[in-house]
């Protein structure tokens, strides 16, 4: 017979105890990171996914980068719980586990719709509603078993999508009492139209600003006086060439952030090429902004205390 308080040591020397548990407030607001790697299978981090959690629920989702579905449930969040769910753009480290959430999500007690916002498409990219239609459209999508997330059949609760195109921001999420509000703002991402979010929860405000090169003179406005801003730092100093159309240098990060002036920059998006010199690529951030400054890893949860 095993000595059992050896092995439960041993269990939680690995983290293999629920990490939400012990790491992620059960008041307030928190992000847990859902995946805080890249597009490539190399990096022992799932795809991009976060989730908002407010009181103890996981009410926002953004982003279901491939893997972050296995963390999601790894967090112990619920599909009934949550409000909305935004998908930034359409690579598949940001978008491939969406409908395998959703086909989770028909085993959850929720009937209720669920509000989801991305990018309106560009005449070289898809958007939100050509994804939509291509996974679930009853007659020709590929996931047409999941077609009642369009029009409510079979059980599957409602999809209400919003797009965000344009240049000026776009609320795509506002509850009855105010306690919740998200807005959207386009950035650019190359050929790929990408959406930031701004969640403001019970006085609180985070800013996810997906990827993309920082180009967009709004965006420091749209970002300005968040308590956490997250941003995606996915190539070193030293980049050169197409990477530098599709994302910001680290230093260019830490000026967007010292302009923008939030109390906490949570880095991530993390690929084997920023990782490789992390802390000179940190050092870039921090020569421009000199708040608090925290890497994500997969499943780690900031508080949002607004810096109280
Ligand atoms: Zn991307």
């Amino acid at each position: 017979m095993p000595d059992l308080r050896f092995i439960a040591v041993i269990l939680l020397l690995c983290g293999w105890a629920d990490s939400h548990a012990e790491s992620c407030p059960e008041s307030g607001v928190a992000v847990q990171v859902l995946g805080s790697g890249g597009p490539i299978a190399d990096d022992d981090r799932a795809g991009s996914g976060y989730l908002v959690w407010i009181d103890g629920r996981a009410r926002v989702m953004i982003d279901a980068g491939s893997g972050s579905v296995l963390r999601f449930g790894e967090a112990g969040a619920r599909f009934e719980d949550l409000d909305f769910v935004g998908l930034s753009h359409f690579h598949t480290d940001h978008s491939a586990d969406f409908p395998a959430l959703l086909k989770s999500g028909l085993f959850s007690p929720r009937r209720r719709p669920l509000r989801i916002a991305g990018p309106s498409g560009s005449a070289r990219f898809p958007g939100l509603d050509d994804y939509l239609d291509g996974l679930l459209n009853p007659d020709n999508g590929i996931y047409r078993y999941l077609s009642g997330y369009l029009d409510g059949s079979r059980g599957a609760a409602m999809i209400e999508p919003r797009t965000v195109g344009g240049d000026a921001p776009r609320t795509v999420f506002g509850d009855a009492d105010s306690a919740l509000r998200i807005d959207g703002l386009r950035v650019p991402h190359g050929i790929v139209p990408a959406v930031a979010f701004r969640i403001s929860a019970i006085g609180r405000t985070i800013v996810f600003g997906s990827d993309q090169t920082l180009s967009n003179e709004n965006y420091v406005e749209f970002a300005r006086g968040a308590d956490l801003l997250v941003a995606h730092m996915v190539i070193p100093e030293e980049t050169t060439g197409t990477a530098n159309q599709l994302h910001a240098k680290p230093s260019a990060i830490g000026e967007a952030a010292a302009a923008a002036g939030p109390d906490t920059l949570l880095l991530s998006h993390f690929m084997a090429r920023s990782l490789e010199d992390i802390d000179g690529n940190v050092t870039a951030v921090q020569r421009h902004f000199d708040g608090r400054v925290v890497l994500a890893e997969d499943l780690s949860c900031v508080a949002v205390n607004g810096g109280d």
